[in-house]
């Protein structure tokens, strides 16, 4: 599988970064966009088939998931790109409502996206369980499986404030990325992320928690090195790294941590998982 880095901005876009996006190539030719920020669906448009990708949601804030509405423009109405199926949509609970509003033509009547998307909501298990390491054991039975074509998808509960997932997603031939999404420090983490090849991991508060950030929100590059160094990834890309944050520090904090390969996510990004 691969990634194409279309935004890595961390809770909005930058100058010259849009916010959350990554576009996933599996090895059965399946495109998965991974969030949908400001700013996204132009660098879809230039590296990606908009009208043809699956859609999968970390969670629900603004900068993960405002491109939507436009997005379904595009594969309903594109003269030429249209979507010719209904692609799979993968998200919080509370998707279908709460992306329905955003491309409301009124506020009391959501718009009804099932002509191009099949709506599929996470599972995963309680933010109180004990976390489980992801294994062969567990896939399937403790970390429940959904599928996009040959590619399967897991999650695990994050912290923070409005209902999000950690996710875990191995294709056909064996690679393996893991995604944070948002997130405050969590067992989970390390967990879902066990052995797997890439962990791409928030890490919106640069080098270390200062004491003065808001609590159960997001995660420092010391933190996110930890969660790595637990799971045993191969590899781990720091990412949501707000136009003000401190991108150097949150590597410096990761490599105290890790002593795998860490790198910084930035837009245009072709990452080889599992090779
Ligand atoms: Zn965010
Ligand atoms: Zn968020």
């Amino acid at each position: 599988m691969d990634m194409t880095i279309l935004g890595c901005s961390g809770s909005l876009a930058g100058p010259d970064n849009a916010a959350s996006g990554y576009l996933l190539r599996a090895s059965d030719g399946e495109q998965i966009l991974l969030d949908i920020g400001p700013g996204v669906l132009a660098r879809l448009e230039v590296h990606g088939r908009p009208g043809d990708v699956h859609m999968v949601f970390s969670h629900l804030h603004p900068d993960h998931c405002l491109d939507f509405p436009s997005l379904a423009v595009w594969q309903r109405f594109h003269p030429t790109a249209a979507s010719t199926r209904r692609h799979t949509l993968i998200g919080p609970t509370i998707a279908p409502l709460h992306l329905g509003r955003a491309a409301a033509d009124v506020p009391e009547i959501p718009d009804d996206f099932s002509d191009i998307f099949v709506m599929t909501s996470w599972q995963a298990p309680a933010a109180d369980a004990t976390p489980v390491p992801f294994s062969a054991d567990s896939a399937g039975t403790v970390y429940p499986e959904l599928r996009i074509g040959s590619t399967r998808l897991y999650a695990a509960p994050a912290v923070h404030p409005t209902e999000s997932y950690l996710m875990r997603i191995e294709d056909a031939s064996g690679a393996s990325l893991v995604y944070s999404g948002d997130t405050a420090a969590t067992g989970h983490l390390a967990a879902i992320a066990a052995g797997a090849d890439v962990l791409l991991c928030e890490a919106t508060w640069g080098e270390r928690d200062n004491g003065s950030n808001p609590p159960q929100m997001h995660l420092s590059g010391e933190e996110a090195g930890r969660a790595a160094a637990e799971a045993g990834v191969g590899r781990l890309m720091l990412t949501h790294i707000p136009p003000w944050g401190d991108p150097e520090g949150a590597l410096r904090g990761a490599r105290r941590f890790f002593d795998g390969p860490v790198e910084l996510a930035r837009p245009d990004l072709v990452v080889g998982v599992g090779r």
